[in-house]
């Protein structure tokens, strides 16, 4: 058996399509959806996740401002300059590119963000609103995940969703929203014993993990389950995923690819929760 790939370049294309459809709508009735970025240091992989973000907002006809801070600008810099996007009315949704460096509190840095205009999900006030089952502004990794799942008719009502990460980036938010579509869900993490266990009684299994020492074989995965994977690390210069592509692709039933799976899905989905703050702010979602 090969598992059918699911192809996140695809979705996400489709994805884009109703987005530049909606953000074209907008402008012509006189709001014209923007995003602000903020990165802080000169982390070479943010700055890259960075251009192609700006680069997909002007390919949907969302307008894009990056703002650079050095890694020693400090924490009240940082927050002027949130302030100052928050107020700003031209501005819809405001991304702050994360990790930030050593030395800023970054839980507090992401509750300066004015709810309605955080298009990661990330505020407690969006995050408390996913975990009570309203879905506002979701995370955009999720979010990408449970659409690529939908695109592709895979159920995941009464289904065992396993999912490696417990972060509020990508495994809490999903969590939720895997139990907001009634899955029966098992959050594990690096303190988790007898993981392979656990990940062989997954109907879907998400991997987030990242790290060079860790590889989901085809011996963790339960014959013709759907596999996701998240995590991205680099090998030998490399971009390689959590999970033994070729060998899994063996017995799972769905697999998505790295680079070409959730990556384009994340991306869509910002860009589509900007023209969804967009919505919000004017009152027209
Ligand atoms: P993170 O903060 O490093 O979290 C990694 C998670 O994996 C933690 O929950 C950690 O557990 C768990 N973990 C680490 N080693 C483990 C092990 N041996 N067994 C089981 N669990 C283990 O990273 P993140 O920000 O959540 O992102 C996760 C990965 O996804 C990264 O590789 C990132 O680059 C990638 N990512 C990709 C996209 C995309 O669009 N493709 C988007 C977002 C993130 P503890 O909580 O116990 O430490």
């Amino acid at each position: 058996m090969t598992a059918v790939i699911l192809d996140g370049k695809l979705v996400a294309s489709a994805v884009k399509k109703q987005v530049a459809h909606d953000a074209e709508r907008l402008s012509k009735s006189g709001t014209k959806p923007f995003l602000a970025t903020v990165q802080v240091g000169d982390d070479p992989a943010s700055a890259s996740y960075l251009k192609a973000k700006h680069k997909a907002a002007a390919e949907v006809g969302i307008q894009s401002e990056h703002h650079h801070l050095t890694a020693d600008a400090g924490q009240a810099k940082l927050e002027t300059l949130l302030t100052q996007l928050n107020t700003n009315p031209r501005i819809h949704g405001i991304l702050l590119q994360l990790p930030l460096p050593d030395g800023y509190d970054e839980d507090s840095i992401i509750e300066r963000i004015i709810p309605y205009k955080d298009v990661d999900g990330l505020h407690p006030i969006n995050a408390g609103r996913l975990a009570a089952g309203k879905e506002v502004l979701v995370p955009c990794t999720p979010k990408g995940i449970i659409r690529l799942l939908s695109h592709y008719k895979i159920p995941i009502s009464g289904r065992h969703t396993v999912i490696i990460n417990r972060t509020t980036l990508v495994g809490r938010p999903l969590a939720n929203l895997f139990l907001n579509r009634d899955a029966t869900v098992t959050v594990c993490h690096s303190k988790t014993t007898n993981l392979s266990q656990t990940t062989k009684e997954a109907d879907i299994l998400v991997s987030a993990v990242g790290r060079e020492s860790f590889q989901i074989t085809p011996g963790l995965v339960k014959p013709s389950a759907t596999v996701v994977d998240v995590g991205l690390t680099r090998v030998n210069g490399k971009l390689r995923g959590d999970i033994d592509f070729d060998e899994v692709k063996n017995t799972a039933g769905f697999l998505t690819p790295v680079p070409g799976g959730v990556g384009p899905m994340t991306v869509a989905c910002l860009l589509e929760n900007t023209v969804q703050a967009a919505k919000l702010q004017t009152g027209t979602g």
